[in-house]
């Protein structure tokens, strides 16, 4: 187990987006989260990340570090847990005055201060294994969206997350360009990257996922191997959303 969450719980004013939720990360394991919009997956993602804090929740780490969110956490514990996770977005959010290589590198040389020579062949490394190792001169406007998100990606590992965050990677992409981000993806699981994924692409969570989580009004509705989701759900909301979605 890489992460033991217990008892998420997030509200925006009234709105209770996450409701007393329990999930594990397994270490080395993919695990996918599908569900209706609105149902609260990103915020819960977001969590993962403290891009959002929770109200109430303990999160425990394997190697021991734990938060519980009704006590008042430190900044250097929020610190710690940002830099577990790496996220990648659904709008890329490279930095547009960088080249390809520059914005692998701005995490490792300035929030790491790792040594130049050490990041640059990090780098080119990644953008090599996301296939772009001769556009890294290129500007986010001289590359498509699917290569830019393959940059997003290159990113986000260049920190040496020990868990990688994806909300809804291919969602912003034309449909010719998803095959390219979801097979660097399915790559990342082949290598045993602990993964979670927000996605509308079922076919692809049936094939990449180890888990597979339906949450639907702010609550895990089922959760299960991707045959037992998604080819016989248990639970009436996760057939009704199937059959919508399929
Ligand atoms: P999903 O990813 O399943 O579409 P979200 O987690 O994005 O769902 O959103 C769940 C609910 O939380 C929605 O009702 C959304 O409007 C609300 N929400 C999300 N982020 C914020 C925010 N920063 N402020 C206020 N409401 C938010």
């Amino acid at each position: 187990m890489f992460l033991s969450i217990k008892g998420l719980a997030k509200s925006f004013g009234s709105n209770e987006v996450l409701k007393n939720i329990d999930v594990n990360i397994e270490k080395g394991k993919v695990l996918s989260i599908i569900g209706p919009s609105g149902s609260g997956k990103t915020t819960l993602l977001r969590c993962l990340n403290s891009l959002e804090e929770p109200d109430k929740g303990i999160f425990t780490f394997n190697d021991g570090l734990t938060l519980d969110f009704e006590k008042k956490i430190s900044k250097q514990e929020i610190l710690k847990l940002r830099q577990k996770s790496g996220m990648v977005f659904q709008s890329y959010n490279l930095f547009p005055h960088k080249t390809a290589f520059e914005n692998v590198t701005e995490g490792p040389l300035i929030v790491q201060k790792r040594k130049k020579a050490e990041v640059k062949e990090l780098a080119e490394g990644l953008l090599e294994k996301v296939g772009l190792k001769d556009k890294m001169d290129l500007y986010p406007h001289q590359l498509s969206g699917g290569q830019q998100q393959r940059v997003g990606i290159a990113r986000a590992l260049a920190m040496e997350p020990e868990l990688m965050l994806f909300d809804e990677p291919t969602s912003a992409l034309d449909p010719e360009l998803i095959g390219e981000v979801l097979t660097v993806i399915k790559d990342l699981a082949r290598d045993n990257w602990t993964m979670v994924i927000v996605t509308h692409e079922l076919q692809f969570a049936g094939e990449v996922s180890d888990e597979v989580l339906f949450m639907d009004g702010g609550y895990i509705v089922e959760q299960g191997s991707p045959e037992q989701v998604l080819k016989s759900p248990k639970e009436v909301r996760t057939q009704q959303f199937l059959q919508r979605i399929l």
